[in-house]
């Protein structure tokens, strides 16, 4: 069940793999459990909002929860499957683990009706309560072996602890074991107060954020500790592709390291990201740090922030780079990316 379900795509076309989706009638968590998480409150039929902490935090529609909404979008664009993941300010891995499970475990379950209601063109990136890695490993293996997801996604930080603690290592080794893909997300509630003030949360918080959080997994070598587990960066992972060898220098003249093997910049050949970037120079650099089969198309839909259309700096992609590049990040590194199950 969970094979067919995973990424069978007949279908030619891009595939999509950081969109966003969330229930328009997700349970209030916070009504049952201590912590503060997000609410959604429908405003009419095809609209809602997302609340947190009291305050409104988005103004979202119907497109994030219509799987037809979405069908007829794709179609417009020649996306064939976009993989849906929840939208980070849901993840909610600074909260208490009980009521971070029960949100994870209802919104897996409304992607997964989600998915089912456009059979062959949706595919999904789970959520778990990482701040629990024993209680995020069950949910992660809920979502690959019954719900038939491709992966989950997370946070760029658990409250003050960081993806590198040995202590999420198990959770990184299951993902490799059960063949899931952990898609790396930053939020922007955790970043520093002071980027507000400089109106640089999008701009430079998002990120700086995802490339510490990757930089730290590097630094560390969880990419060996976990050889399996396929980690995919959102953003081309923000910042990290122009740091890269000034990490690998650091690593040199502060820790050390002689071993090339070690090095950040050999340990990102072993990471995927997707290609929002906006801009053809910066996709080309996150190509020649991950690799040209290591990036897959990613638009952030149906948000502000989507790339329009959808795949829009693939066309630059084709005059610079050619046919074979732009087929293998429209399509074609998403199929091994997300590899059927034995
Ligand atoms: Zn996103």
């Amino acid at each position: 069940m969970g094979a067919a379900r995973r990424l069978a795509t007949s279908q030619a076309g891009m595939i999509d793999v950081h969109t966003h989706a969330i229930d328009p009638d997700l349970a209030d968590v916070s009504a049952r459990f201590p912590g503060v998480y997000p609410t959604v409150q429908r405003t009419s039929e095809d609209t809602a909002q997302i609340w947190l902490d009291g305050r409104m935090y988005r103004e979202i529609d119907s497109r994030c929860w219509s799987a037809a909404d979405r069908v007829r979008d794709m179609d417009a664009e020649g996306v064939a499957m976009q993989v849906v993941s929840p939208i980070p300010v849901t993840l909610s891995h600074s909260e208490p683990a009980d009521g971070a499970a029960a949100l994870a475990e209802a919104q897996n379950n409304f992607l997964a009706k989600l998915v089912e209601d456009a059979p062959g063109r949706l595919a999904a990136f789970g959520c778990v309560p990482l701040q629990s890695p024993r209680r995020a490993i069950a949910e992660l293996a809920r979502c690959i072996e019954d719900l038939g997801f491709v992966g989950v996604e997370i946070g760029t930080r658990v409250g003050d602890r960081e993806l590198s603690d040995p202590e999420f290592l198990p959770f990184f080794q299951a993902a490799g074991e059960l063949g899931a893909t952990v898609f790396i997300h930053p939020v922007d509630r955790t970043l520093d107060t002071r980027l507000a003030k400089l109106r640089l949360t999008f701009g430079m918080g998002m990120p700086t954020e995802t490339a510490i959080a990757a930089a730290g997994l590097l630094v560390a070598g969880v990419l060996s500790a976990a050889p399996n587990v396929r980690i995919c960066l959102a953003h081309a992972g923000g910042a990290l592709p122009s740091v890269l060898p000034r990490v690998a220098f650091g690593q040199r003249i502060v820790e050390g390291v002689t071993v090339d093997e070690y090095m950040a910049t050999r340990q990102a050949r072993k990471l995927w990201s997707d290609s929002l970037t906006y801009d053809i120079n910066s996709l080309r650099l996150a190509l020649t740090r991950y690799g040209e089969d290591h990036v897959v198309l990613g638009t952030d839909y149906p948000f502000t922030a989507m790339e329009t259309p959808a795949g829009a700096v693939l066309a630059d992609v084709l005059s610079q780079l050619g046919r074979s590049t732009h087929d293998a990040i429209a399509r074609g590194n998403a199929l091994s990316l997300f590899p059927d199950p034995a």
